[in-house]
């Protein structure tokens, strides 16, 4: 029988562990400092706990990040992470070096849901939802590849080149509630990554129930909201979650949600050619959102064989851009890192055998 992981078990679970091991509380703190703040990969080398306890933990636990199985570069050094988990499903994450700052991209399930049409993880299919110890482990594996250049590495402030992390990868985090709170909330202790709010962010399409319990929760990530249409009926057609949650709720859930440091919220907006990237489009969008703290982040498509759509022209690109910075509406344009190895948005996908097709 394989030993329980303690990569991935919440203060609350470690707390536990020392409670049935008759040691005192303060154990568990250390214990979460060794496994999320100074990610040693192997409990012998918690190096501050008595040896005996060390042992102990040895003889009923294991510590194990995921396997990565294959990395790729990308001519833009963006590099994409293949994980094999235990059960043989894979996921992918990205690591995404800008001028000022480093990201990861991180996925939150194996596979995808939500079947958006113009997204390859979709069309791939739906495997599970991942552990905390499986979204942790990938932000843990591209943090431990690139070391901080800095001399003080505990010291974020130091960083010229500060962590963000983005739950952007394969799945809908907020499909999987409490594995990715539990997640984020190691992400921002202090005694764990220490990554602040300010730098983490959810993508969603706007699942209204565990949005709203992840306000009451007060667990609040940057927000970015996957919209991709400027009304409901297209929307509907782009992706079926519209049938439950509707774009009116999802924007007015989103303009409530209590962003770190009053920042503004993130709208997606994936462009297609001739689908939903005309001024018109444009216009609607930004009546829509027109005074709201918002800012729209346009995604032209990253195209793929499967992917049943084009990628929209430069001009379309810079006209929509253009009727939204005109009605004051604040917007950028993605640039598409990492497209030449599939590492792109939307193109992260479960590999050909392991996709088992759901709904
Ligand atoms: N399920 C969440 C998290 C995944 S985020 C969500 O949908 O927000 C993935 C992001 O990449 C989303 O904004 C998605 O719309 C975008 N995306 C999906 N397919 C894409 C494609 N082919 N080209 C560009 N962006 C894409």
């Amino acid at each position: 029988m394989s030993r329980p992981n303690l990569f991935g078990m919440e203060p609350s679970a470690l707390a536990a562990v020392v409670d049935d091991l008759g040691e005192p509380g303060y154990r568990a703190r250390q214990i979460h400092g060794w496994l999320y703040s100074r990610r040693v990969r192997r409990l012998g080398d918690m190096s501050e706990l008595p040896k005996a306890l060390r042992s102990r933990l040895e003889e009923r636990f294991s510590l194990k990040w995921p396997d990565v199985s294959e990395r790729t570069l990308s001519f833009d050094g963006t590099r994409k992470y293949l994980f094999r988990l235990d059960d043989g499903a894979t996921i992918e994450a990205v690591y995404i070096p800008e001028d000022n700052r480093r990201t990861i991209c991180i996925s939150t399930q194996a596979g995808c849901p939500l079947k958006c049409a113009f997204c390859l993880t979709g069309i791939a299919g739906y495997k599970r939802n991942l552990s905390t110890g499986e979204i942790l482990g990938q932000v843990a594996t591209v943090m431990e590849e690139h070391p901080s250049s800095t001399t003080h590495p505990h010291r974020r402030e130091e960083d010229p080149f500060p962590w963000n992390v983005v739950m952007m990868g394969m799945g809908e985090p907020l499909l999987n509630y409490d594995a990715t709170v539990a997640a984020l909330r190691i992400l921002m202790d202090e005694n764990g990554f220490a990554i602040s709010a300010r730098k983490l962010t959810l993508s969603t399409v706007g699942i209204l129930p565990a949005l709203e319990r992840l306000v009451a929760d007060g667990v609040h990530p940057n927000l970015a909201i996957s919209l991709h249409a400027p009304d409901p009926g297209l929307r509907r057609a782009l992706m079926p979650i519209e049938e439950k949650y509707s774009l009116d709720e999802v924007v007015r859930a989103a303009l409530a949600y209590p962003m770190p440091r009053g920042g503004r919220v993130t709208f997606e907006y994936v462009l297609l050619h001739g689908v939903n990237d005309t001024p018109a489009h444009a216009r609607e969008l930004a009546r829509r959102l027109r005074g709201g703290r918002v800012k729209v982040n346009l995604i032209p498509l990253n195209p793929a064989p499967e992917i049943p759509f084009d990628a929209p022209s430069p001009e379309a690109v810079d006209a929509f851009c253009a009727v939204l910075a005109a009605a004051s509406v604040t917007v950028s344009v993605r640039r598409p890192r990492g497209r030449d190895i599939l590492a792109a948005c939307g193109q992260l996908h479960l590999k050909g055998a392991e996709a088992s097709v759901s709904g």
